[in-house]
């Protein structure tokens, strides 16, 4: 219907009763999305401007961009395009149809969704986001076609809007939002800067804010890999997170086959304020950031990288959890996987001592995602390194299993605490035999998973077992003599047996290779792991010495001086002695709580004391 002036007043069609409120409720967390919404149609409208000069050899030559203007006086936002702009009919067709348009369809999605944060980026909401800012929206526009003329369009939010022609000479589209009450900090350039390097920032035309041009028209991702330098992806990197430290590898994406994936995934140097549990990657459809809360995207092991992904084929307006189980979600995620494998493979090929410094940054990421991936522990599992316990030497299981091979085939010892565990390593060490260090949080279960991948293979913790190659072979101390026809070793077994307080333990005595320890402690592997896991399950009294061995050394000059001092019939002194050597060895599994710290100091000065007297005679 048209008036006397030539204005059209009419209804906009939509489907949707209220379609306006339920717009509002969803943008309530997320208003700044009318400016991504309104400069990406901007952006569009020259991207099809483009096309068309080309497709119609139109020969428009033209600065193409996209300015935004605040008017403070007349409470006023204004984005203009130099784009393609629209016919009257047009505007009917696009504007006044809402039923066409995506705003339309993403209420219809979404109506009865209660949470907001699961659509991914309010996507598609599009031209009527407007309205969550604006009580009246204005648009000008004229179209490129031959003869067109210029159009405005208004509406104050109600279904009602009004057409007419104007004047407006230059070709392209302005929006005019003027802005409601409340939402008056729109008109702060602080702000729409603020807003427009958030979701504009790497968009193919110049965006620009009371003339200056605001984003970086050529993000890297866009490059093919080959122009790209090193230099570049670290520059590029410092301006997408400003205070991180140099990352350790970056990966380049790009990918047209099949379907369109671009970015640059860096792995972050990470220290304690970084959050792992966090997704950190931002992303990008056809340059304009859409959100950096897409978890979706990357392998949950590989949480911890950094970057962009711009997929532009990726349906948006879904909810997250279509997007979770959506095919092509799953694809990326397989592809981030196989070039985070392939750049551990190749890292691990390059220069051995940069690879042993980047594995202690990686390497539970790496174990995290061999546990929980297949496809990626078949893949990175030759590049696997260990730290040789006692150094800063690092070996791979197979290297390490074939040094072992003639000593100790097949088992892998390890030691998951070198300080606690200094004794069990001193041993070791001196017979030149390798122990390997497995002491993050993921060991443990790393070492399970690579039993189950290595059926020959067994860990065995420094301190569970000694292999005959710690065991001096002579048998002579097993000779028996005196009126007690007891052999020396016998002797020793009956000395502790009889004074040690703790009772739980079988008592062995044995020669060791090394006679400086006097004792240890051993707790067999499997019994070790089960109370661990019960432990972890939530029960309390534990006893960490069930089926342990106290194992004497009986090479060890002071066990062997303990047979003389008891045969003198000095039961105190073999008691006093046997606390403490039995201390010492309880220390590599346990700390001392305060009543046993009290006991251990109080007799280590009763030592020294006989100690001294021995001294002065
Ligand atoms: P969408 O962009 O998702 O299609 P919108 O509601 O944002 O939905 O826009 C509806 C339509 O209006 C667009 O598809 C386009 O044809 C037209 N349009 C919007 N803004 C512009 C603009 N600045 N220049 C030209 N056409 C535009």
């Amino acid at each position: 219907m048209t008036d006397q002036a030539g204005i059209e007043k009419g209804n906009i069609s939509i489907s949707t009763e209220n379609i306006f409120p339920i717009i509002k409720k969803w943008l309530y967390s997320d208003k700044d999305i009318f400016l991504r919404e309104l400069v990406s149609n901007a952006i569009d409208a020259i991207n099809k401007l483009q096309h068309i000069n080309v497709v119609e050899q139109l020969k428009l030559l033209d600065d193409y961009g996209v300015d935004i203007t605040v008017d403070k006086d007349q409470g006023t936002l204004t984005v203009k395009d130099n784009g393609i702009g629209m016919t009257a009919d047009e505007v009917r067709r696009y504007i006044n149809q809402v039923a066409f348009s995506s705003a339309e369809e993403f209420v219809q999605k979404f109506k009865n969704l209660e949470d907001a944060s699961q659509i991914i980026g309010h996507f598609g909401l599009g031209f009527y986001s407007t309205f969550m800012v604006a009580n009246k929206v204005e648009i000008r526009t004229l179209s490129y076609q031959d003869g067109a003329k210029g159009v405005h369009w208004s509406c104050d939010g109600s279904t009602a809007y009004e057409l007419e022609e104007t004047g407006k000479k230059d070709r392209g589209t302005e929006i005019i939002l003027y802005l409601a009450d409340d939402e008056k900090e729109f008109l702060d350039p602080v702000k729409i800067r603020e807003i427009l390097k958030k979701y504009c920032n790497f968009l193919p035309h110049p965006i620009r804010l009371a003339g200056d041009q605001v984003n970086d028209r050529n993000p890297l991702w866009a490059k093919t890999p080959s122009e790209v330098s090193v230099e570049d992806y670290k520059t590029f990197y410092t301006k997408l997170y400003p205070f991180a430290e140099e990352p350790l590898f970056w990966i380049h994406l790009n990918i047209d086959f099949p379907f369109n994936l671009k970015g640059i995934l860096y792995f972050p140097k990470l220290n304690t304020e970084f959050d792992v549990s966090k997704s950190h990657i931002k992303l990008f459809c056809n340059q304009v950031f859409v959100t950096d809360n897409c978890p979706e995207l990357i392998p949950e092991f590989l949480t911890p990288l950094q970057g962009c992904i711009d997929a532009p084929d990726l349906p948006l307006n879904v909810s997250r959890s279509y997007l979770q189980n959506e095919p092509q979600v799953r694809k990326i995620r397989e592809v981030v996987a196989g070039r985070v494998a392939s750049k551990v493979n190749e890292l691990a090929k390059g220069d051995q001592e940069v690879y042993a410094k980047i594995w202690d940054d990686i390497h539970t990421f790496v174990k995290y995602g061999m546990i929980r991936d297949d496809k990626f522990h078949d893949k990175v599992k030759d590049q696997i390194i260990f730290r040789v316990a006692g150094g800063q030497t690092y070996t791979t299981l197979p290297e390490y299993l074939h040094r072992a091979a003639a000593s100790h085939e097949n088992k892998v010892f390890y030691s998951n605490d070198e300080a606690a565990q200094s004794t069990y390593l001193k041993l070791f060490q001196k017979q030149e035999m390798e122990v390997l260090v497995l002491d993050a949080l993921i060991d443990s279960h790393f070492i399970q998973h690579l039993e189950m991948k290595n059926p020959d293979v067994t860990f065995k913790r420094v301190d569970s077992e000694l292999t005959e190659n710690l065991i001096e072979a002579g048998e002579e101390k097993k000779i028996i003599t005196g009126p007690d026809q007891k052999s020396d070793d016998e002797r020793i077994e009956a000395i502790f047996k009889e004074a040690l307080v703790e009772k739980s333990h079988q008592v062995k005595v044995q020669g060791l290779k090394d006679e400086s320890v006097p004792a240890v402690i051993l707790l067999p592997e499997e019994n070790r792991r089960m109370q661990e896991l019960t432990r972890l399950m939530g029960a309390k009294d534990v006893d960490l010495f069930k089926d342990s061995t106290f194992l004497v050394n009986a090479a060890n000059p002071l066990v062997k001086n303990l047979v003389r001092i008891d045969q003198a019939g000095k039961k105190e002194e073999v008691r006093l002695l046997i606390d403490q050597i039995y201390d010492l060895a309880y220390l590599s599994h346990k700390s001392f709580d305060k009543k046993r710290m009290e006991a251990f100091l109080e007799r280590s000065n009763k030592v020294l004391e006989l100690l001294s007297r021995e001294i002065d005679e």
